[in-house]
């Protein structure tokens, strides 16, 4: 089962998968600031992906001494995975909700899509970034999440298809819950 949104000519799908499985130019990784790979999506990212992704990512933590910062974004291969691209994120840790994890949560779609486009991605598959071991919510990031991702578009030219890629039934439910809910409101 799977949803689709269109934006003009760019479709937003909400479908229930496994973010390794995509066959979108990029896929985005829920890291971590190490960006040593971890458990999640980070874990199936890089055991999928193979050694490949994480060297470019230890040459890339050299202009990180201290971690990629929540919010931000960079490139690596894609390694073995159907994806040519994997673009990290860091999402922001659940602290209650006054810690500016909204805006730290939708930086980290937006930073995202700004790398896909400067690398000329157009097709990109995103999980549900800090709703994991990071404890945001789902109900809550699923909001952030999509007016994030609609607003970068209405804005910026470059990106076909943004697919959500939703771990349960449960959390895809969530999803369509909430880009009903942003639809209601626009129109
Ligand atoms: P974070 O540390 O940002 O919270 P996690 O990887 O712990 O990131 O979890 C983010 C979301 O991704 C969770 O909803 C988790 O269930 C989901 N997830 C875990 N593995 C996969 C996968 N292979 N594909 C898609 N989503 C996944």
């Amino acid at each position: 089962m799977e949803t689709t949104l269109g934006l003009g000519s760019i479709r937003l799908i909400l479908v229930c998968g496994d973010i390794t499985e995509q066959e979108t130019e990029a896929i985005v990784n829920a890291a971590n600031p190490g960006l040593m790979g971890g458990g999640g999506v980070d874990g199936a990212i890089h055991r999928k992906g193979g050694p490949d992704i994480l060297n470019e990512c230890k040459i890339i933590r050299k202009r990180y001494p201290d971690g990629l910062p929540a919010g931000q974004a960079v490139i690596t291969t894609g390694g073995a995975l159907k994806a040519k691209k994997v673009i990290h994120t860091v999402g922001p840790v659940w602290h209650g909700g006054n810690d500016k994890e909204p805006q730290l949560l939708a930086d980290a779609y937006k930073n995202s899509l700004k790398v896909a486009i400067e690398n000329g991605i157009k097709t990109i598959s995103f999980p549900s970034i800090s709703t994991g071991a990071y404890g945001y919510p789902v109900e809550k990031a699923s909001v952030v999440a999509l007016n994030a991702v609609i607003g970068f578009l209405e804005k910026f030219d470059g990106i076909e298809e943004v697919r959500f890629i939703l771990h349960s039934s449960h959390d895809l439910a969530i999803y369509e819950w909430a880009l009903t809910g942003i639809i209601r409101k626009a129109g």
